[in-house]
Formats: C-alpha cells, sequence, structure tokens
C-alpha cells in the first residue's frame, strides 16, 4: 500500500467510477470540490465526478495558512474577494458543517512613507468598491493588536496601516470535507486515488479524461489542479503563462496571549496569524527559482522568523512545530485564471498562486455557474485566459501579500 492510499480520508463512499459523467473535476482541491458542490447545490447537476490523484486536499488547499480577505488592489479583484468573503462568512450554515471560521481582521503595516501611501490608496479604493478597510495610525494600531513592537525592533518602525475589519481564517481541511461531503451527498462521485494522465480529444474537442482506472468519457472537463496546472493543459495542446514555484509556512507551538488580527507586512515580507489553538502560524515570499520541489529549507525558517520577531519579539521564546510546503501555480499578473481555454470542452480554474484559500467559494459558486450557463460570470469574466492576448491583464502583484 503506497502513502497516499494509507492517507486516504473516510468520506462517504462513492460508487466505482461511471464510463463517463456530464462534469469531470480533475483535481480535489478546495476549488474542484467546491465548484462540484456549487454545481449540485445551485444548479442540479450531479451526474459530476472529482477525480484526486492523491486524498483530497492533499495539495495545497491542505497546506495553506487560510487567511481569507478581500483588500485586493484592483477594483474586478475586490469585487470577486468580498464575494468569496461573504460566501465564507455564511459558509458554515451552507455546509452544515463547522469549518471554524473566524472574523478577527486583518492589519497591513507600513514601514515607510511609499507603502503608506500604498495603504492610505487601498482603503479608499476597497471602500469604493465595497470591501471595507480603513487607515488608521500607530495608536490604533497598537490598541488592535498590542503584541506589535510598534519600533519594529528600530529598524521597521510601524508608521500606520489599513485595517480589513473582515479579514478572517478558517480550518482549510474541515472546507475541504464539508464541501466534499456536501456534494457527494448530492450525488457527486469524489474519487481519491485517480490521477489523470491524458485528456481524450476529438477534434478540437476534450471529450474525456485517460486515468489510471481507464478511460472515463466527459460533457465538460474542469482542471483545478494547484501547482500542476501547466502539465494538464498542456495534454490539451494549451499553453498557459504559469510558473509553478515552491511556497513555504512554518508554525510555532501555542503561545497563551491573543494576537487578535493578522498581521501583515511588505515590506518586511512576512504575514503571521494565530489559530485557533493558539499556535502562531507564519509564512513569507515564494521560492525565487521555480519549481515543484516540497523541500523545506532552513534558510526560509532563519529569514522568515527574524523578520516575524522584528515585529513580535515575544515570538524568539516560542519553539517550531512544523514547516511545510505547497507547489504555486503564478500568473505574471497575479490574478486568477478562470474559464475557457481555447479547448472545446476544456475549462481550468487556476493562477490561484499564494492567494487562493480565500477565493475557493466564489471561484467554486462561479466555475459552477459559468459550466451551467455555458458562458462566464460577469464577477470572473475579466478573469479569461484571452486577456492576455488582448492585452487586458489583472495586474494586482501588491495585493499578493507575499511580494
Ligand atoms: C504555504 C502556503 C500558504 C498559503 N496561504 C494562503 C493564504 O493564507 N490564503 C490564501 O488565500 N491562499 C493561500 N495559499 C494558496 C492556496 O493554498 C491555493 O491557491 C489554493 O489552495 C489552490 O486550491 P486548488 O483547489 O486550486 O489546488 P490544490 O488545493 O493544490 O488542489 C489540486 C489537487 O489536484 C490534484 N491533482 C494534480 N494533478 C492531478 C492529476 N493529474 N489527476 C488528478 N488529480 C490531480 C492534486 O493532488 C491536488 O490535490 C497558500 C499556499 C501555500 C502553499
Amino acid at each position: 500500500m503506497n502513502e497516499f492510499v494509507e492517507r486516504r480520508i473516510a468520506l462517504p463512499p462513492s460508487p466505482a467510477p461511471r464510463r463517463s459523467y456530464d462534469v469531470v473535476i480533475i483535481g480535489g482541491g478546495g476549488h474542484g470540490l467546491a465548484t462540484a458542490y456549487y454545481l449540485a447545490a445551485r444548479h442540479g447537476i450531479t451526474n459530476v465526478a472529482v477525480l484526486e490523484r492523491r486524498y483530497i486536499g492533499a495539495g495545497n488547499s491542505g497546506r495553506n495558512t487560510t487567511v481569507i480577505r478581500a483588500n485586493y488592489g484592483i477594483p474586478e479583484a475586490v469585487a470577486f474577494y468580498q464575494r468569496s468573503l461573504e460566501l465564507y462568512e455564511g459558509l458554515e450554515a451552507e455546509l452544515d458543517r463547522a469549518v471554524m471560521h473566524r472574523t478577527k481582521g486583518l492589519l497591513w503595516l507600513a514601514h515607510c512613507e511609499a507603502t503608506l501611501r500604498t495603504e492610505k490608496a487601498r482603503a479608499v479604493l476597497n471602500t469604493a468598491c465595497g470591501a471595507q478597510t480603513e487607515f488608521v495610525g500607530p495608536d490604533e494600531v497598537a490598541r488592535l493588536c498590542p503584541l506589535l513592537d510598534l519600533e519594529g525592533g528600530g529598524q521597521f518602525p510601524v508608521l500606520g496601516a489599513s485595517y480589513h475589519p473582515r479579514g478572517a481564517t478558517a480550518r482549510h481541511d474541515r472546507v475541504i470535507w464539508g464541501y466534499a461531503e456536501g456534494a457527494i451527498r448530492r450525488g457527486v462521485h469524489v474519487h481519491q486515488g485517480i490521477e489523470v494522465t491524458g485528456l481524450v480529444r476529438d477534434g478540437d474537442r476534450v471529450t474525456g479524461v485517460e486515468t489510471s482506472a481507464g478511460r472515463i468519457g466527459a460533457g465538460v472537463v474542469l482542471g483545478a489542479v494547484g501547482g500542476h496546472v501547466t502539465t494538464l493543459a498542456s495534454m490539451a495542446g494549451v499553453r498557459l503563462p504559469i510558473r509553478t514555484h515552491p511556497l513555504q509556512a512554518a508554525v510555532t507551538n501555542h503561545y497563551p496571549q491573543t494576537l487578535g488580527p493578522v498581521v501583515i507586512s511588505s515590506d518586511l515580507l512576512v504575514y503571521v496569524s494565530q489559530t485557533p489553538r493558539g499556535e502562531l502560524l507564519f509564512g513569507a515570499e515564494i521560492d525565487r527559482q521555480a519549481g515543484y520541489s516540497y523541500r523545506s529549507g532552513v534558510d526560509f525558517l532563519q529569514n522568515c522568523a527574524l523578520r516575524a520577531i522584528t515585529l513580535l519579539p515575544f515570538m524568539r521564546r516560542l519553539r517550531l512545530l512544523r514547516q511545510w510546503v505547497g507547489v504555486c501555480d503564478m500568473s505574471p499578473d497575479y490574478s486568477p485564471i478562470m474559464g475557457e481555454t481555447g479547448a472545446d470542452g476544456f475549462l481550468i480554474t487556476t493562477g490561484w498562486g499564494t492567494w487562493g484559500f480565500k477565493a475557493i467559494p466564489a471561484g467554486g459558486e462561479q466555475m459552477a455557474a459559468t459550466i451551467a450557463d455555458g458562458r462566464p460570470t460577469e464577477l470572473i469574466a475579466p478573469f479569461a485566459l484571452d486577456r492576455f492576448e488582448r492585452d487586458r491583464t489583472m495586474a494586482d502583484r501588491g495585493s499578493a501579500g507575499t511580494h
């Protein structure tokens, strides 16, 4: 028995794969499972299979640091992520499962004049586009997060911050299992341990998938494969402007005091949040070298821990519990790519880089509507793949939080 089979999650069983489905979704991460759930729950489309080569949540959806926010830098992104933030706020009721959603607010710190201007502009843009963000000075920062060292170790003084009160976190595996279970209850098949090895084509149309369990026909195929989308898309002859980079994160042991909001500093390139168990989760930027390696390193720990301690000096007394890696499909404009690929019958939801956990509910909802209606919804139309050839990129690098 291989390691993946041993780690399968005990979901309600799905019967053996059918010879064909109306919709085949490749990838049992948050985006694939949420799309399956909303297809069944909102559109009554239940002849759907999710094919996951390992176990659900094995990819980035089970490896991320779960920050949920809508304080993006372009109107289209604010609208999309605000929808997702609102869906997260109602997710426990929607799925009838505890996903440990906690609204805790988010402080995006400024340590120099240029960033101060950026954060002030973020507050204005967010407010104009329907997300709640306000600019706050150092006194208010201290009130919201007393554990922060406002001197920033003498080198990175906190001059102010944008404060996003509806910033939140949720338990990642509960979100994944909640969507999977909700989909299965409505008749969707979720198959773990089945790998897609090829796409079946009839001329320009994708009509099914080759898998480790044989060929499966499909009316529509959706690729939702996290950091492996270029491999999948190449099976349909589609080239994507995506590069895959590892992203690391780490967690400390329990700290008895409450941190309060999620803290982000793009000047220092670090973010920190506290889990419901009191552990401190922290992370930073993607590894510079593109690649698919899941190996974490001491360089990351040294650099990232130093930056976290600069802002939150109490962290130097904590011990490290774990560090880990995911591989992220980075789009050149730091925005997602959702919808048609140019190959008939083959859609993708990708480019989720370091920011796609927060997008799972809206991504799933909107992709399901796109599949059901046969055309992209208004909310995701700006994120179509053809924006690159139309010179309509959705540049939003400053909102990645990790760059
Ligand atoms: C360390 C880290 C921290 C992060 N922090 C945050 C954060 O705080 N907030 C945020 O919003 N985002 C964050 N992200 C990003 C977020 O995790 C991802 O964008 C999101 O989870 C992507 O979800 P997905 O469903 O597209 O892909 P995944 O969750 O990666 O799922 C893809 C699935 O496809 C499967 N698969 C691949 N190829 C095949 C195949 N050929 N056949 C069958 N199955 C296949 C994989 O096994 C995998 O389970 C972070 C990521 C990392 C790595």
